[in-house]
């Protein structure tokens, strides 16, 4: 998930009034208004908006505290949260150490007050361009060893900029020893997700179009790549036009990997929990296949082995005591 797409509005309204800005949303409810959006331009400029209330790494400790709490309500163990340098950087003109710094302090917070581990990924766009990138890249080394940031990550219009163009990029994140993410494939077609396969990533963000190419999707079977997917945030962007259209069974049933994940939760007026409902209750995705995808989100998760152990047994744990009050089987 994005840390400025995830700002719960009673955070964000607290912003508001710090920074004297009530003459742009007078009470909360004009905040909530806000976060309604009409297509994606309008979606970005929103998003800007929001990035516009992160002018000190107060804030930006502030948000990320409040952002882990929503996922400590719903008994989330593990988050990988993006912390971009885009947009922030770009318009506020932040020191990204500071704003990494600062985010960090916030996520570290909510582990010592509620157990809930959480990674930093950097993120970019790819409106920004490669330089930008690989300045963000050169910016944060020093941090390495301080924070702990699990990848590099790059999101943005895809539909504008090729991933070809952003090779060095992602060379330099591996070089670096960071792991990689990628959007790609959320509103372009598969040969997006065919050029970030020559990123090597790890992972790759919404991925959704490998469904309309069956060789794409045995491909990220043979290599082992999952997506991370949105359905609600597909919907509110309009990647695919109806919930109920969306591509989660066809990936599953191909047995591309994938994981949930809610992407923008504040803004799409989603959560995790959300997402598994939708899965379930629109998309008709079995409860023993969500248990699945639900461990496939540690397996795929950027964490060491002995936290990844630790977790799954915890997960197990609680999935059981609750499949057994069903009467359902625990998937092995
Ligand atoms: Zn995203």
């Amino acid at each position: 998930m994005h840390l400025e797409g995830s700002i719960p509005v009673e955070a964000l309204f607290a912003l508001v009034k710090k920074h004297d800005r009530l003459d742009e949303a007078p009470t909360i409810e004009h905040v909530r208004k806000r976060y309604e959006f009409d297509d994606f331009s309008h979606f970005l400029e929103v998003y800007k908006w929001t990035v516009s209330f992160l002018k000190t790494a107060d804030d930006y400790e502030f948000v990320a505290y409040e952002v882990a709490k929503t996922l400590v309500a719903q008994n989330v163990l593990f988050a990988e949260i993006m912390v971009g340098l885009g947009n922030s950087v770009a318009i506020g003109k932040h020191d990204p150490v500071e704003i990494v710094r600062a985010a960090w302090r916030g996520f570290k917070a909510a582990e010592v007050q509620h157990g809930i581990k959480i990674r930093i990924q950097i993120a970019t766009g790819r409106d920004h361009g490669a330089e930008f990138s690989l300045a963000r890249l050169k910016d944060i080394e020093p941090l390495l060893n301080e924070v702990d940031i699990c990848a590099f990550n790059m999101g943005g219009s895809e539909h504008v900029h090729p991933l070809p163009q952003f090779k060095a990029v992602f060379k330099r994140a591996h070089d670096m020893g960071l792991r990689v993410s990628v959007h790609a494939g959320e509103v372009s077609g598969p040969q997006d997700i065919y050029d970030a396969l020559d990123l090597n990533p790890q992972r790759i963000g919404h991925g959704i179009r490998a469904a309309l190419d069956p060789t794409l999707m045995d491909e990220l079977k043979q290599r082992d790549i999952a997506l991370e997917v949105c359905p609600v945030s597909n919907e509110c962007t309009g990647a695919v036009n109806r919930l109920a259209d969306h591509p989660l069974p066809r990936l599953l049933a191909a047995g591309v990997p994938l994981t949930l994940s809610s992407d923008d939760p504040a803004m799409f007026h989603t959560s995790v929990t959300r997402e598994y409902e939708v899965a379930h209750e629109v998309l008709g995705v079995p409860t023993r296949k969500l248990i699945k995808v639900a461990r496939e989100g540690f397996k795929r998760g950027f964490m060491d082995e002995t936290l990844r152990t630790e977790l799954l047994a915890k997960f197990d744990s609680e999935a059981r005591k609750w499949c057994d009050t069903r009467r359902i089987t625990y998937p092995e």
